[in-house]
């Protein structure tokens, strides 16, 4: 960071607010403001002393994201570009997804579930050639705040209430565990009881399988559910996919998976992204079964979605619903992804720091 620059308040932690502001019930306060209130200058936090917002002024920032698109999908989800204050841009999405729920007279009534997709790097260096975000190569990691203020920037320009449950998934841009500490500091800044209480079982961070950060991020104990993109049944074929698999092979990412704890009432995901005439075999599908047992787990296939940089393709549905049968039928847990925002670009893969035309994949 700019050492001329004043820091950004959503870089702290409440704890770490209540060491630096004094008395420390004012960290409270400010969380309140920000994650309750989503107020975007410090003049809005009233219950505070002049003196003190004047201070606050002086030492940090708050507005730190700069929206410069928004597009809505046909399907409801809206897609976000934000430049960060070195001049950066990354993407944000909204999913929604319709819920059934019930009134309290028995009838049925939907009510929209959030799911928010958030971007942790500028880029990634990992590499994976199905991935779009992946062409840009690595740029820059994101600070706690500059990945919280996704959350609250959208809370605040959805006028999502404060009470109303969301969803986070580190899904967006980069890979999370390449940015291990930002990553885990905005998992409790989410998390904590005073500002967006976003519980961690509500937090998935989804890895390319650092199997050593797998361990590290296991050891934190953060709770959070734990996403692997597995892909690829054997290290041959995962190595084509992504060249990560040669510093951290399956079975290095199965052991660590083993002692990663795991939520009573959850499973490890593992997503498998299916491209046609790559992996959609029902051998496939078989040795996936035999990798996966004995551990608590379930499978998320994803169909591979199509962009300008890429000569894969989408899998025919036939083989999609013949894979994911094998294996339900086999006592895995497993569940086709839907594709959200597709006409925006905003899906799984589609995600990259510029508006390149051969983004569009329709
Ligand atoms: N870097 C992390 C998280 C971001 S990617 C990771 O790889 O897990 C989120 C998910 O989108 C991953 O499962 C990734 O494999 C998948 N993905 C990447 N490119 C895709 C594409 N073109 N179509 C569908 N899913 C894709
Ligand atoms: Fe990085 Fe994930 Fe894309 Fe692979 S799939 S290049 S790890 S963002």
């Amino acid at each position: 960071m700019n050492m001329e620059k004043k820091p950004a308040i959503q870089d702290y932690t409440r704890e770490e607010l209540a060491q630096l502001i004094k008395p420390a019930f004012r960290a409270k306060q400010i969380y309140s403001w920000l994650y309750h209130k989503y107020v975007t200058s410090f003049d809005e936090m009233k219950n505070l002393p002049h003196s003190l917002r004047e201070e606050l002024k002086e030492k940090y920032r708050i507005e730190i994201l700069k929206m410069i698109k928004k597009e809505k999908s046909r399907d409801g989800s809206i897609k976000y570009l934000f430049e960060l204050e070195d001049g950066n841009t990354v993407e944000t999405v909204l999913l929604l997804m319709k819920k059934k729920e019930f009134n309290e007279d028995g009838s049925v009534k939907h009510q929209e579930r959030y799911t928010v997709c958030i971007s942790c790097q500028v880029g990634c260096k990992v590499g994976c050639s199905f991935c779009l975000t992946a062409k840009s190569g690595f740029i820059a990691n994101l600070t706690a705040g500059e990945i919280v203020e996704q959350i609250r920037y959208i809370k605040r320009d959805n006028n999502i209430d404060a009470n109303r449950r969301v969803n986070i998934v580190y899904m967006g841009m980069g890979e999370p565990l390449d940015n291990l500490n930002a990553v885990s500091k905005s998992s409790r800044i989410f998390a904590d009881p005073d500002g967006m209480a976003i519980a961690p079982h509500r937090q998935t961070i989804s890895t390319s399988g650092l199997s050593t950060k797998i361990v590290k991020l296991g050891k934190m104990n953060l709770g959070v559910n734990l996403a692997i993109s597995l892909h690829a049944v054997d290290d041959e074929l995962r190595e084509r996919l992504m060249p990560i698999n040669k510093a951290y092979n399956i079975k290095s990412i199965i052991d660590a998976v083993k002692e990663f704890p795991v939520n009573n009432r959850k499973r490890v995901m593992f997503e498998y992204l299916v491209i046609k005439d790559v992996n959609d075999d029902i051998a496939s599908a078989k040795k996936l079964l035999s990798l996966l047992n004995g551990i608590k787990s379930k499978v998320n296939l994803i169909y591979f979605n199509p962009h300008g940089g890429t000569e894969y393709k989408r899998p025919n549905e036939k083989d999609m619903l013949a894979f994911q049968e094998y294996l339900t039928k086999h006592g895995l847990h497993c569940t086709i992804r839907e594709s959200k925002g597709l006409d925006i670009s905003a899906a799984c893969g589609q995600l990259r720091d510029n508006e390149l035309e051969d983004n569009r994949c329709l």
